[in-house]
Parts: structure tokens; sequence; C-alpha cells
């Protein structure tokens, strides 16, 4: 193994979730729904699997599918693409996030995003040469994370060759606000930076968040420089598809692809036919998703508090971040491995994606995009705790 990533073990996903089927806890450790997505995508897939689409689609997609991300980009976002030069279907959002870093940065270049970060990006970043500038989130006197402004300008140098901003935060649950987004958007032109936006959870802003989910790509200034990516596996619940997308300028787009040809080259014939489908879903679709995973946050928070844990308020995703020290717990990956033995619910340490781990030590995350009873279930074993 190269020396550079040998700082890379087993990925806490895999780490916890096989600890789960070792001790038959409840998992609500990695991120993945137990029910299906939308029937309409479901049959579109096998019908797809029975009418021949089993070679290899286009390297870009299918039009179908960029004509379908481009819709819906539009009626969600107002972001007008033109399917045949600006949108990329790609394996996962991973791909597109790792084919974008390796495409975009030299040796030496440096990434800024926030920490705690989705696993990927540490790796990616890694691959590619590159060097992470991570500006830490810390839950303020509201429980919200915020960041300091300071650190996000600091952060920013001349080495600088773009910004990785998730929002809805996994794991924190954080919508970024209009406000945050104007300081990162100045930033990015101030100092000539691209921004990658990782928005897989852009259907998963619940009801009482501060403000709705905004696009970075979408302010003054930044569609020129921003390559957009989201995926279909949270919001239509198949995260085992790996069918994600890239959206923005042809230039950011194209080089992308330059990359991403020699990774998979393409992926998911008959699944690309669905997601289409699944796209032009009714308003009604989209706005029952968001009920649904905002109905099971609460079930999941109010258990949480009725178990003597401290929550921290979860805007959107799938995720919910809890501070163990009022039980008694000082290290998050030391409680996640305790936890199933002694009450057989598995979480995720959340420390295990921030650098400067001390100010994640405390935390951990649940993930409530479960079915009721499943919640219920664990909810009742937490209560042994006390
Ligand atoms: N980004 C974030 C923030 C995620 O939580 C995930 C995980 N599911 C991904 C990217 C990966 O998405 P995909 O499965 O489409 O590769
Ligand atoms: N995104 C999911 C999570 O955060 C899991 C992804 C994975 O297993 N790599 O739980």
């Amino acid at each position: 193994l190269v020396e550079r990533m040998r700082p890379f073990g087993t990925t806490i996903f895999t780490e916890m979730s096989a600890l789960a089927v070792r001790t038959g806890a409840v998992n609500l450790g990695q991120g993945f729904p137990d029910t299906d997505g939308p029937a309409e995508m479901l049959a579109a897939a096998a019908e797809a699997l029975a009418s021949g689409a089993n070679q290899y689609p286009p390297l870009a997609g299918i039009p179908a599918l960029r004509t379908a991300i481009a819709a819906h980009e539009q009626r969600f976002w107002g972001l007008g693409r033109d399917p045949d030069a600006e949108v990329a279907v790609t394996a996962g959002a991973t791909e597109a996030i790792a084919a974008t870093i390796l495409a975009l940065c030299e040796a030496g270049d440096e990434v800024v995003c926030f920490e705690p970060y989705y696993d990927s990006y540490a790796a990616s970043i890694t691959l590619a040469g590159a060097v992470r500038r991570p500006v830490t989130l810390r839950p303020g006197p509201t429980g919200r994370y915020e960041f300091d402004e300071g650190e996000l300008r600091a952060a920013f140098g001349p080495r600088t060759r773009l910004v990785l901003l998730n929002t809805p935060h996994n794991p924190t649950g954080k919508v970024f606000t209009r406000a945050e987004l104007t300081l990162i958007a100045e930033l990015c032109q101030q100092h000539d930076a691209y921004a990658v936006t990782d928005e897989v959870y852009e259907h998963l802003v619940f009801s009482d968040a501060a403000e709705t989910h905004i696009p970075l790509a979408g302010l003054p200034g930044m569609r020129e420089r921003t390559l957009r990516i989201s995926s279909a596996g949270k919001t239509f619940s198949c995260t085992g598809w790996k069918v994600g997308w890239a959206t923005g300028p042809a230039r950011l787009v194209s080089a992308m692809l330059r990359v991403k040809q020699f990774l998979t080259f393409v992926n998911a014939s008959p699944l690309q036919p669905a997601v289409a489908v699944a796209l032009g879903l009714p308003d009604s679709y989209f706005t029952g998703f968001t009920a649904g995973l905002q109905e099971r946050r609460d079930r999941l928070v109010s258990g949480l508090t009725d178990a003597g844990l401290t929550v921290l308020p979860s805007e959107g995703t799938y995720f919910v971040t809890v501070d163990i020290r009022p039980l008694g717990g000082t290290d998050g990956i030391e409680f996640c491995r305790w936890l199933p033995e002694r009450c057989g619910v598995v979480a995720v340490p959340t420390q295990v994606f921030y650098d400067h781990q001390d100010a994640g030590r405390h935390l951990i995350r649940f993930a409530f995009c479960k079915r009721a009873e499943v919640i219920d279930e664990a909810v009742r074993r937490l209560k042994t705790l006390n």
C-alpha cells in the first residue's frame, strides 16, 4: 500500500455495520434506509433490465437521465443546464467527488473543507496529493453547528484550489444559511477558487430549519466556478444503486469526465432510465419524502431525549448527533464499540471525521432513516442505559 493511503484503515461504516451484524444490534450507524424507494422507479428498473438496457451506456450517461437531471435542477433550484454539456452521470456522488478532485488539484494544492467531513473527502484529497484545510464546525449556544469566520478566512490562501462544501451536512444535520454561503462565495471569488458542492441531501431539509436548501451555484458569481454533485441514493432510497451526477459549466464537467472515464468509465445502465423516471415524479413525492424523514427524526430525537441523551438540533439529512458526556462518556470511538455489547444499538463516532479530533471526541451520530418500529426498538434499548 502506498505511504499516503496508510492512515486510512477500514471505514467506520464497514466496522460499525459488521459490529451490528456480529452482535445482533439495531443498526443506527451507517446511513441507509430500510425501505425501498418509489414503486415507479423500481418498475422502470425491472423493465429496463428485461428489455436489453444491459450494455455500456454513453460516458456522460444516457440522454434521458441527463435531461431529467437538468429538468429537476431547474424545477427545484432554478439552475438551467444544458443536458449535453453541463450534466454528467457518475457512479454515485462518491465517484463524482473523487474524479473532480483528481481532475482539478495538482499535488500540493489546498482544498478548504468543513470538519467533520464525509470520510471519502480526506481520501480523495490525499489520492490527488492535495492538502486539506479543514474548518471546524462546533455546536454554538443554541446547539446549532457553526464555524468561525476568521478560521474560514484563514483557511484560504495562495494554494487554495477549491472549497468542498456539503450542505445539508453529514454528520451534523446542519443546513448552511444564505449568510454563510455568501461568505464562502466571496472567499472563492477573492481567491479565484472553484467550489465543489455535495448536495446529496438536497431534499432533506426539515420544515423547522432556519432556511431552505440553497445551492451555492445559484449565488452571484458562483455558477461559473461551481460543480454541483448529487445522487439518487438518498432522495430515492436506493443507496446501493450508486447513480450520482455532477452539473456545472461545461469545462468543469468535461474535466471531471476526463478522469471518470478511467475510474469506472460508466455504470448502472438499467438503473439510469429508472432514476430518470424518479427525478420526474410529481412534487408530492418529494414533499412526502421530506415529511416522512422529519417524522422519523422527531421520533428518534424524542426517544433519545427521554433516554437521557443530549441531542443536538438536526435541520436536515438522515442524521442527528448526540453529546455523550452527560452519560459519562468521553471518547465516542470507545463508546460506540461498547454500546452494542451494553444495550444492542450501533451508532457512529463522529470524531473519525475530524482532523482536530478533540472537537468531536464526545460526539456520536445516529441515523433515523429507518422504520418507526426499528427506531422505537433502539430507543427502548437505549433507555436501559439509565
Ligand atoms: N456525500 C455525503 C455527504 C454522503 O453522506 C454520502 C453517503 N451516502 C455520499 C456523498 C455518497 O453518495 P453515493 O452513495 O451516491 O456515492
Ligand atoms: N453516507 C453513509 C453514511 O454517512 C454511508 C456511506 C458509506 O457506507 N460509505 O452513513
